[in-house]
């Protein structure tokens, strides 16, 4: 890990890791290294805006002041932490803390969709639950899933927002249909809490990738059915 840091430092790259996911990763750490998981991150050059850590479930309310000041990154993982049962995690307070905070479908392994749409409701839901109804908005949602994912990968302004000099990426939703009927106060509100789950078009570095629902690729099918073999492969193996 130490020499991670080190070598992450002198390429200018940035490091990522799973952290502080759940209660069993903090027994181990105090078991392993004699210290909480944010201890050990510090001490191996982990605690810098260099890196972004998945999970982050678990830091008391030292270790949240502790990952703002170093302004580090958390990939928040809201189905695989309930899918898990890991714990929900203490998303306003890192973000009032100055983490950067932004969404991770974690893998196939935990969440099952890979579904940005998805965990983005997810945590605006889990941030009701925990911080009361009015602390979970769309808006806040919408933020961690752009500003918040390029604060996270330390592109703040070229990523995930609209401003003249950032890249060509947009995701863009219908808000009309039978999922949307009354739905007139809020276009924010009603398309993370009225769905559809899918983005009419998406366009990424300025060009168009799903076009009116459809991904724009003559390859999907075949590698569809490349997939489901390999997925049956896989399972089999398991099994
Ligand atoms: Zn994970």
């Amino acid at each position: 890990m130490t020499e991670s840091a080190q070598l992450a430092e002198k390429l200018d790259v940035r490091l990522h890791t799973h952290f502080a996911e759940n209660s069993e990763d903090d027994a181990f750490s105090l078991a392993t290294f004699g210290c909480r998981p944010t201890q050990y991150l510090e001490d191996v050059g982990w605690c810098t805006d260099r890196a972004w850590v998945a999970h982050c479930v678990m830091p008391n309310h030292d270790e949240i002041e502790q990952l703002g000041k170093a302004k580090i990154g958390v990939a928040h993982c809201p189905s695989s932490n309930m899918i898990l049962a890991s714990g929900i995690a203490p998303v306003v307070d890192l973000r009032a803390a100055g983490v950067h905070v932004g969404l991770g479908v974690d893998g196939s392994s935990s969440a099952d969709s890979g579904s940005m749409w998805l965990e983005a409701r997810q945590a605006m839901l889990l941030v009701k639950l925990r911080n009361g109804a009015a602390a979970g908005t769309a808006r806040m949602s919408l933020e961690i899933a752009t500003r918040g994912g390029a604060g996270c990968l330390g592109r703040v302004g070229e990523i995930g927002e609209i401003s003249v000099g950032a890249v060509g990426d947009l995701a863009i939703w219908s808000l009309t249909g039978v999922a949307f009927a009354g739905a007139v106060a809020d276009p924010i509100e009603a398309w993370l809490r009225c769905g559809p789950t899918g983005a009419k078009h998406t366009i990424v570095h300025g060009k168009l990738v799903v076009d009116n629902g459809q991904i724009v690729s003559n390859k999907v099918d075949s590698m569809l059915a490349t997939h489901r073999t390999l997925a049956k492969r896989m399972q089999r193996i398991a099994d």
